[in-house]
């Protein structure tokens, strides 16, 4: 049988596993499988040459017991509605587990934004804006940064819910630039949060961080803080990836001049003094930590024995298939499961989001020191659970959050 690759249909197989370990009720189950509402949306964007594309875009509410929605916006040209709507099974996990007070949502619009300009862009953002305006809200419904989408787009997208309401709503949408409400540490707030379930795991395996070898997959926004973060801890970046490829060197990169490489060339391809690798050889290097930060469905049932890190930390949101899962589990390898791993990104939303309704700003240093509690919390939350239930790490971390939302669920009466 060919391996499923739906992130839909994978979604709602590892909430399964874990409905089965819970014994959850098959009534909660059923409900917990289906997102609650849906939206999909067609935006008619003026194009420079003077014609109109029309754009898909779908906006997806999984469950809100626990708060308001909350999730990012893709922009992706293989975008479809079950990857978005399993993108927000997991921000309902991810919130859960985190445990910050809101739901899980996502949006995505199917475009090619490398082959669009910075005024088709904004067009379109503020068209999809336009479009699904009364489905979200401060305190209904909040969008983020997730990828291809960035702090400017944000900004925009604020700027329109803004124009429609008539006032100021800055909590409308988080991963905003600073000036207008943004929060200190959003930026690399998902690295940071990658970086501390890494130290932790490191710790309960009994690694150094010192010396660590590492290799990440995706050098955008999450992979690239990512290599410089752990860099600052002393670890041995030794091979990175893009859409295109990648590069290793064993004595270890360097994040800085890669990221200016990367930027000057677009891609970290040819980086003087470096050796070319495929996707597939990254994922396959002998390293501590393993870093997937780009898409789902990477490592799956045909590659997951290639695997030779003691570490998968799943910065992206879906890598690893349920085969690949079984297969990691088996041979020992240590998994950072993704809705764990890159919650640091949305809990920093969550201040961002706190600290727009207050009005009142903190500092850097309170927003990390904050945002390291959450996740250590988070992080031994699962793996208690995990030694507790004799369980691999991603089965232990639905669990934990499947209980949460489950127990909203109840005491709303909704079940
Ligand atoms: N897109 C990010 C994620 O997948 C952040 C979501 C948010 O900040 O709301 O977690």
């Amino acid at each position: 049988m060919t391996e499923q690759l739906n992130p839909f249909k994978i979604a709602q197989a590892q909430l399964d596993k874990a409905a089965e370990k819970l014994n959850l009720d098959s009534q909660m189950h059923a409900f917990l499988r289906e997102p609650m509402r849906e939206l999909s949306v067609s935006i008619p964007v003026k194009m420079d040459d003077g014609s109109t594309k029309t754009f898909k875009g779908f906006r997806i509410q999984y469950n809100d017991a626990r708060g308001p929605t909350k999730g990012g916006i893709r922009f992706h040209p293989q975008e479809t509605i079950d990857t978005v709507r399993a993108l927000s099974a997991w921000m309902t996990w991810k919130c859960a587990v985190a445990d910050i007070p809101f739901g899980g949502s996502k949006g995505g619009i199917i475009c090619d934004t490398k082959q669009m300009s910075q005024g088709e862009i904004e067009r379109l953002s503020r068209g999809y804006i336009d479009q699904i305006w009364s489905f979200i809200g401060p305190e209904k419904d909040i969008p983020a940064p997730d990828v291809y989408t960035n702090p400017q787009i944000m900004a925009w997208m604020m700027d329109e819910y803004s124009k429609i309401r008539g006032h100021n709503v800055p909590g409308i949408i988080t991963g905003k630039p600073i000036p207008l409400g943004g929060s200190l540490g959003r930026g690399d707030a998902t690295a940071m949060g990658v970086v501390y379930t890494i130290r932790e795991a490191a710790k309960v395996l009994g690694i150094d961080l010192k010396g660590a070898t590492v290799a990440i997959q995706g050098y955008g926004n999450a992979g690239y803080h990512l290599a410089r973060l752990l860099t600052n801890q002393g670890c041995k970046i030794i091979a990175v990836t893009d859409s295109k490829g990648g590069i290793s060197r064993e004595d270890g990169l360097d994040w800085k001049a890669t990221k200016e490489h990367k930027d000057r060339t677009g891609s970290v391809i040819g980086y003087p003094g470096t050796k070319q690798l495929t996707n597939e050889e990254c994922l396959a290097v002998k390293c501590d930590f393993l870093v997937p930060a780009a898409l789902e469905n990477q490592i799956t049932g045909k590659n997951a024995s290639n695997i030779k890190a003691k570490i998968v930390a799943e910065a992206a949101n879906g890598p690893v298939t349920p085969e690949a899962d079984e297969i990691l589990y088996k041979r020992g390898v240590f998994q950072i499961p993704d809705f764990l791993c890159n919650a640091g990104g949305v809990t920093v939303s969550y201040f961002e989001w706190v600290q727009n309704i207050y009005g009142y700003y903190w500092s850097e240093e309170e927003v990390y020191e904050r945002l390291d509690k959450k996740m250590t919390k988070a992080f031994y939350d699962v793996y208690e659970m995990a030694k507790k239930e004799d369980v691999d790490n991603r089965t232990a971390a639905y669990m934990v959050a499947v209980n949460r939302v489950a127990e909203a669920v109840k005491l709303r009466g909704w079940i």
